[in-house]
């Protein structure tokens, strides 16, 4: 997909600290942590948003879920914890239209929603 950044991450046209990849997603650091620890855990196909999840993509959701498990133990949060945000669509202040999981951690989170 033209001028998205996730996609020219995939593409490596851009850098990126990359902590996994396989053949279906990838995972690297955001660019503007908001955690000590803040990883976006893509699909390498262009999806805009969790809205534009069809049947096809069951696997791919399941894997997305299943790897976050192991990202979050590459980096050492899976045993203090961690969090997974999935903005979506305006009211979620999504910024970059390629699906992606944020993956928080590495220090207590607060509450869940800050107005
Ligand atoms: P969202 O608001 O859910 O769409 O989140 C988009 C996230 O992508 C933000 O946390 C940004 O800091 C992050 N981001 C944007 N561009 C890059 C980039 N080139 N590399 C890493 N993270 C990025
Ligand atoms: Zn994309």
């Amino acid at each position: 997909m033209e001028n998205c950044v996730f996609c020219k991450i995939v593409n490596k046209e851009i850098p990126a600290k990359i902590v996994y990849e396989d053949e279906l997603i990838m995972a690297f650091h955001d660019i503007r942590p908001q955690a000590k620890v803040h990883v976006l855990i893509i699909p390498k196909e262009h999806i805009p948003n969790n809205l534009y999840f069809e049947g096809k993509h069951k696997t791919l959701i399941g894997h997305l879920m299943l790897k976050a498990n192991e990202i979050a133990k590459i980096l050492g949060i899976a045993e203090t914890g961690f969090r997974l945000i999935v903005n979506t669509g305006k009211d979620s202040g999504q910024e970059v239209f390629h699906v992606h999981w944020h993956l928080l951690g590495g220090e207590p989170l607060g509450k869940l929603i800050c107005k």
